[in-house]
């Protein structure tokens, strides 16, 4: 099979040749093949951070559908969250998630290990177990949840050294935060809403940071969201601490206005999410750092939510937005477009980067002779309205409907397949 034309990374067309799932063959190759005529290859993404809500919530999303809604998305892998029912604190669960991965699959599906037994934060799970299992789990999270026992922070960071893991840190001091609704602020305070404030993440932020330091240990930190959090992360690099961050797409684009003032009306619970909208001077100084590597990667926290847990009270309604199927699209919008992020740049923090952090093999390769056939073909030229209604996702609770975002994920190849094609599943 041959790619025709298509613009590697952005640069100049070439044709790419694939065998038996691998690229055999780059440059002006005669033949026949799929246009890519405007299109630019980028690696298969990967996601460190997908909620795919099976076992337990198959009415908001399965592995089957999250893997659909990725593969559109272009992603070739994802990293499915922890807290499933049963949550995934055990090696029988991480296999079991993991199976359902190569069974129902669209893109390949990484278990993340709990850090806490039932992440209810008291005891720490079988880490050693879950690496040591089928599902060879490198990533471990409590998220949705922060672990914020500083003791046992400590020993989780300690305990994955073992096996070269990395504890992603949903931070979040929970003691900050008692009944918290959006971000804490002008805006809050209007609404009379309970304010979530920026120093809930910053505090455990710093705090892990450091106890990363004292162990000689790995942290990531998961959807960073404020201006503080970058000074902290930028600090803590400054020094050569093994720290590294995401942002998410809807954390580069949104704020904590459109709780009060969006075309769909004031409190929206579509626009609650944790960690919440932030201010524009948040936005500005998570793109800041995007662009110069202080963060190092965007995730999804793709977070898929059946309509009755979405369409409600502002105060009664889950947390969380779709994402997978817009993030490119975001990114192009909000890095791409203004000039802060090229192409390469993009591969770099939605695919290569993400996989190392993940210690995720066959993914995250340069589009180059011998790689993995992991390709995401994107047009960026072209500009559509969202609509929800076309999502392979189970969910609709996207904060994008009505808006007009550009670029269009055209086809996804997982190891030579197409998993999509002409921007339709293949
Ligand atoms: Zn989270």
């Amino acid at each position: 099979m041959i790619i025709k034309n298509v613009r590697i990374l952005g640069g100049e067309p070439q044709d790419i040749r694939i065998e038996d799932g691998v690229i055999t063959e780059i440059g002006q190759l005669g033949g026949e093949g799929i246009d890519g005529q405007g299109l630019i290859a980028l690696p298969g993404l990967v996601d460190l951070h997908t909620h795919l809500r099976e076992p337990g919530r198959e009415d908001a999303e399965t592995v089957q559908t999250g893997t659909q809604s990725a593969a559109r998305g272009g992603y070739t892998a994802v990293h499915a969250m922890a807290n499933t029912m049963p949550v995934a604190d055990t090696a029988g669960v991480v296999e079991q998630v993991w199976r359902l991965g190569r069974e129902f699959g669209h893109c390949d599906v990484q278990p993340v290990g709990a850090v806490t037994v039932g992440l209810e934060g008291k005891q720490l799970a079988e880490l050693g177990a879950m690496a040591d299992s089928a599902a060879q789990v490198r990533v471990f999270s409590d998220d949705g949840r922060c672990v914020d026992d500083a003791v046992l922070m400590r020993r989780a960071l300690e305990y994955v050294k073992a096996f070269d893991g990395v504890v992603a840190q949903h931070a979040q001091e929970p003691r900050l935060t008692g009944g918290a609704q959006m971000n804490e602020g002008v805006i809050s305070g209007r609404l009379g809403l309970a304010g979530w404030p920026a120093v809930a993440e910053e505090a455990i932020i710093a705090r892990d940071c450091l106890l990363a330091a004292h162990v000689g240990s790995r942290l990531h930190v998961c959807h960073v969201s404020t201006a503080g959090s970058v000074e902290i992360i930028r600090w803590a690099k400054s020094k050569g601490w093994n720290v590294t961050a995401e942002v998410t797409p809807h954390h580069l684009l949104l704020t904590d206005d459109l709780v009060e003032t969006s075309p769909n009306g004031s409190y929206n619970p579509i626009y609650k999410v944790n960690p919440p909208l932030r201010t524009a001077a948040d936005v500005e100084a998570l793109r800041g750092a995007l662009a110069d590597g202080t963060i190092d990667v965007v995730a999804t926290d793709h977070a898929p939510h059946p309509v009755e847990d979405k369409e409600t009270e502002w105060a009664a309604a889950a947390m969380g937005m779709v994402g997978l199927e817009t993030a490119l699209s975001v990114v192009q919008e909000a890095m791409v477009d203004t000039g802060l992020l090229d192409w390469a740049g993009v591969a770099e923090r939605m695919s290569i980067t993400p996989a190392r952090i993940g210690r995720l093999t066959g993914h995250g390769q340069a589009i180059e002779v011998g790689a993995p056939a992991n390709i995401t073909l994107y047009d960026p030229s072209v500009r559509t309205e969202v609509d929800p209604s076309a999502f392979a996702s189970k969910s609709r609770n996207t904060p994008y409907e009505g808006m007009t975002l550009p670029g269009r994920v055209v086809a996804t190849f997982l190891r030579g397949k197409p998993t999509v094609l002409e921007g339709k599943l293949a």
